[in-house]
């Protein structure tokens, strides 16, 4: 039964106790490495943990769940720690950090790869482009497998080969009841339905086994315009990409040009509009693939050639290190309609600082081959996830970047389907997330009550368990 401790209360033989159950670390407010290891990708947010515990194994992650539910102290799941709204931590709580856990096997006949949740996208990619082979995840290569994965994961690859969970094979948990479980398409199939786009409600995923995709090398890069041409480009951009096959993948973006080589000196500093291309056609058809695209325009910088997966995928990770300042919102549309590019326009332009962006990524193609109930992710209707990030690393700048993104999202979101993708969203309630799942959020409601019913991991996106029927 729990003792009901509160958090100034535990003792320090309590915390003694745990400390002896574990392989990996246990790091508490007055330790050196509690600094470091309290802080998230999103510098805006500055949470304080009562203990951090850095699982090195299974074992580490059953026992911090243990002593969460024995105590009754709020508790964190941590794998890269990107999540916008910092749900990879929490005030006064346990934060479960599954970050120091980064075994990887590829099974290269197979095409399969099995990642322990602590990897980044960085890791998995290096691993298995040494097979020639690649996992279709997300753009910055230091975001933790763990948050992205279970959100959905949208990417360079989406079109061609998917959301990261429709390419999901297994999954391996722990419960909060602290029992081990494995989730796929014959095991606790509810759990595995649920956790592909559910996010972190159901328990602790430990590993993952991926399908992997035989794509080395791919024609991809940025192309940009001067702002003047914003409609035309966002006018072609939508026609283009509407005719054009599962190879051939392009986020929209209105950006600030990064004041650094190999950007040209006259562009630096200055707002375009762009579109981050990615084509895995075959190689030698792409130049023509890209001649009407280049032939409309012409972009002010084409920076679209050859390149190997992971360099595409880590290709904007210099741009943003970790402690920047980020404020998030997001939408998903169906359509851009004419009256949507003129409200998309009118606040890309005033982009406000030099990391702030807009993107419009695709959820179409291969992505829209799975139904809006065969997983948890609901939007398989939509063509894009919009996110609006204002980001800057000047903690003064915070009111500049904040009210820009909602301004910008005010006034573009009447134009969307109604959710959000939810790695995209920050903590803005219920209603939200109710949007978001749409018709399969009774469903999550169930499972969460059959996995989950005291609402153990309740920092997240929070799905809440259905009340007992009377
Ligand atoms: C710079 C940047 C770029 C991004 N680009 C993309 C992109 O291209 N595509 C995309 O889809 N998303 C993208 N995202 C969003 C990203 O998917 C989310 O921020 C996601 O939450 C990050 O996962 P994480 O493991 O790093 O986060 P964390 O902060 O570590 O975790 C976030 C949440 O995920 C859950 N969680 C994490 N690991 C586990 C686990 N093992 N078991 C159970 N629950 C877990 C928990 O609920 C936790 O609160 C980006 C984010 C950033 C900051």
């Amino acid at each position: 039964m729990a003792t009901h401790i509160s958090n100034t209360q535990l003792a320090a033989t309590q915390i003694e106790e745990l400390k002896n159950q574990l392989t990996g670390k246990l790091i508490q407010p007055e330790d050196d490495s509690y600094e470091e290891a309290r802080k998230l990708y999103n510098g805006m947010i500055d949470k304080r943990p009562r203990l951090i515990v850095k699982c090195s194994e299974v074992s580490d992650v059953k026992a911090a769940i243990q002593f969460g539910r024995k105590h009754s102290i709020p508790v964190a799941i941590r794998s890269g720690g990107h999540n916008g709204a910092g749900l990879g931590s929490c005030d006064d709580g346990l934060v479960i950090d599954l970050s120091p856990m980064k075994a990887i096997h590829v099974d290269a006949e197979q095409k399969t790869v099995r990642v322990e949740a602590g990897c980044t996208l960085g890791d998995i990619d290096k691993a298995t482009h040494q097979h020639g082979l690649a996992l279709p995840s997300g753009i910055i290569s230091t975001t933790g497998i763990g948050g992205i994965t279970l959100g959905g994961g949208i990417g360079y690859l989406t079109r061609k080969c998917g959301l990261t969970i429709d390419n999901l094979l297994e999954a391996e948990m722990i419960l909060a009841d602290g029992s081990s479980v494995i989730a796929n398409k014959e095991q606790n199939q509810d759990l595995f339905w649920a956790i592909r786009g559910g996010g972190g409600n159901f328990g602790i995923v430990t590993s993952f086994l991926f399908q992997l995709h035989a794509i080395k090398e791919v024609y991809a890069g940025p192309m940009f315009w001067p702002l003047e041409k914003s409609r035309e480009v966002m006018e072609f951009y939508r026609e283009f990409t509407a005719q054009a096959s599962n190879d051939l993948y392009g986020f929209f973006a209105f950006l600030v040009v990064p004041p650094a080589a190999p950007f040209p000196e006259d562009l630096q500093g200055k707002t375009v509009c762009g579109v981050v291309w990615n084509y895995t056609g075959p190689m030698e058809k792409a130049e023509e693939v890209f001649q009407p695209i280049r032939e409309f325009g012409p972009p002010i910088l084409d920076f679209v050639g050859p390149i190997p997966v992971p360099a595409l995928q880590s290709m904007f990770d210099i741009f943003y290190p970790p402690g920047l300042q980020w404020y998030w919102r997001a939408d998903f549309f169906e359509e851009l309609t004419d009256e949507a590019i003129t409200e998309f326009i009118r606040y890309g332009e005033k982009t406000p600082t030099g990391h702030s962006t807009m993107h419009l990524y695709p959820v179409d193609g291969k992505a829209h081959e799975v139904k809006s109930n065969e997983t948890a992710w609901n939007y398989r209707n939509a063509r894009w996830a919009e996110v609006i990030v204002g980001v800057d690393p000047d903690p003064a700048n915070k009111e500049k970047i904040t009210s820009w993104c909602k301004d910008y999202y005010n006034a573009t979101h009447p134009y969307s389907a109604g959710g959000a993708y939810i790695n995209f969203m920050m903590d803005e309630g219920q209603d939200r997330i109710k949007a978001t799942y749409g018709n399969n959020y009774d469903r999550l409601t169930e499972i969460k009550a059959k996995y989950d019913p005291d609402n153990f991991f309740h920092v997240n996106q929070n799905i809440q368990p259905k009340a007992a029927m009377a």
